[in-house]
């Protein structure tokens, strides 16, 4: 498997947008690694983790082409990992779809290219909000639904789904209120790997289905840092104990890797920096544009 991160950073973006503090200055003087956008990721070329705003931007200046992703899982519906408007875009003038571009160019569009169906996953929190935004924007669901070429699937913790290819297992989080995100366990050609962001510290349930697996690859967010309160995010030494746990339960290999991804510019220092910080205890920290293959 490979996952290219799309967006590594927090709500507020890496700089936050209308703050001059010592590590938002720094990410705009420097850029590079130390810009980040609203976290979201592809899982080799088909499944997309999130839909950020900035998303399909990242995704262009990499060459990377999301246009036939066929699954998107969703972790919960806060605007920076749910974007709903980039879906209406997905529309096409379907008698017109097969013809030349000549052809299209006065008829066609928004879109001019076949797309495969786009299988969405989330909780019932993400189901609200999808029907609730394109309630808002077409009277008819149904057909619109079909106009667009989605499929909705409600997911239930610890209860594992087939998807091209791939076996995902959610993970209940604490972000909001319980329940309101979920984290991800993704399995595909004997190789695991965990994508839990927004969770906070996890209920002890949640900590013995983690547990059962093995995993070569775990992305947490990083959100809170250097923070000590934790509140619905997970802070550095929620990090830490999360690995120790994982390596505990002899689910941490020593060629697993463990990566940090949805990083506040306010708790944690730019990634010139904090890369070395997260180093100490064996972490990666990600950027915007990073592939890993495992
Ligand atoms: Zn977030
Ligand atoms: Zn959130």
């Amino acid at each position: 498997m490979k996952i290219t991160f799309l967006g590594t950073g927090a709500g507020e973006g890496y700089p936050g947008l209308w703050c001059q503090c010592v590590h938002c200055s720094y990410a705009r003087k420097h850029g590079g690694r130390n810009v980040r956008t609203n976290s979201s990721a592809l899982v080799d070329d088909g499944m997309m983790l999130d839909i950020s705003h900035a998303c399909f931007d990242v995704a262009a200046v990499h060459g990377i082409d999301l246009s036939q992703v066929t699954t998107l899982l969703i972790t919960h519906p806060h605007e920076d990992h749910l974007y709903p408007k980039h879906l209406l875009w997905r529309k096409a003038n379907d008698e017109y779809i097969h013809y030349s571009y000549a052809d299209q160019l006065h008829c066609g569009g928004p879109r001019f290219t076949a797309i495969p169906q786009l299988n969405i996953f989330g909780n019932h929190f993400v189901r609200e909000l999808l029907e609730s935004f394109l309630d808002d924007n077409y009277e008819l669901r149904s057909a619109h639904l079909r106009d667009l070429n989605i499929q909705f699937n409600e997911i239930h913790e610890g209860i594992s789904f087939d998807t091209d290819g791939y076996t995902v297992t959610p993970v209940r989080g604490n972000h909001v209120k319980p329940g309101f995100s979920h984290g991800y366990i993704i399995q595909k050609d004997g190789k695991t790997m965990l994508y839990a962001l927004d969770s906070g510290l996890f209920d002890e349930d949640m900590m013995e289905l983690m547990s059962k697996f093995q995993y070569d690859l775990i992305v947490m967010e990083g959100t809170s840092g250097l923070n000590r309160q934790q509140g619905g995010h997970m802070a550095l030494e929620g990090n830490q104990f999360m690995l120790n746990y994982f390596k505990q339960k002899g689910c941490f290999g020593a060629h697993s890797q463990f990566v940090l991804t949805h990083l506040s510019p306010h708790w944690c220092p730019p990634h010139d920096f904090y890369k070395e910080i997260v180093a100490r205890d064996g972490m990666l920290l990600a950027y915007d544009g990073m592939s890993i293959e495992f």
